[in-house]
């Protein structure tokens, strides 16, 4: 069998993590770009607006880039959080990131990821109900690629590969309670 080289993308959650100890875990996994894919890039929550995040990632030596496009709409965002309906979530997701301008920054977040460690951001720790998934899925179509969610507030990673990926989604986390 012909052997293929298999990119890395990390993804991560930034709810339950302060700035630093969100850097802390992005500098432990050698994190070289981090990719924004919030809708709006603003928070609550100090340290995570894009400004104060660009600024000290900058400091690391990570570079931020954002995608908007690759954002959840506010609409389908606010909908899930009522509904708890993620499958409904998920296939809106499918059909906002075939859009133009989603499929462009999806090649661009593909690039970046070839010459640097990438990882995609959101606020959602658990990376099954976030729109991280569908995204993910989305280039995992694109290209050979291992997809390593970094867990909030642990040490180790979840790792999935492209086929185990679509096969997760039926199984549960294995996350420690
Ligand atoms: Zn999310």
């Amino acid at each position: 069998m012909p052997i293929m080289k298999c990119q890395e993308i990390f993804t991560i959650g930034y709810g339950g993590l302060s700035q630093d100890e969100f850097i802390t875990s992005l500098l432990q996994f050698k994190i070289e770009c981090l990719v924004d894919i919030r809708e709006l890039p603003i928070s609550r929550k100090q340290g995570f607006a894009k400004t104060a995040l660009k600024e000290r990632l900058k400091a690391e030596g990570i570079e931020y880039h954002h995608f908007r496009m690759l954002g959840s709409p506010k609409i389908h965002r606010h909908e899930v959080r009522e509904t708890r309906n993620y499958k409904k979530f998920f296939s809106a997701m499918d059909k906002h990131l075939t859009q133009s301008q989603a499929v462009e920054d999806i090649n661009n977040v593909i690039d970046l990821s070839k010459s640097m460690r990438s990882c995609l951001m959101c606020y959602c720790p658990n990376w099954e109900k976030c729109h991280r998934k569908p995204v993910i899925e989305v280039i995992g179509n694109n290209i050979a690629v291992r997809f390593s969610h970094i867990l909030n507030g642990q040490d180790h990673i979840e790792l999935y590969h492209q086929d185990d990926f679509l096969k997760s989604s039926n199984t549960k986390s294995r996350r420690a309670a």
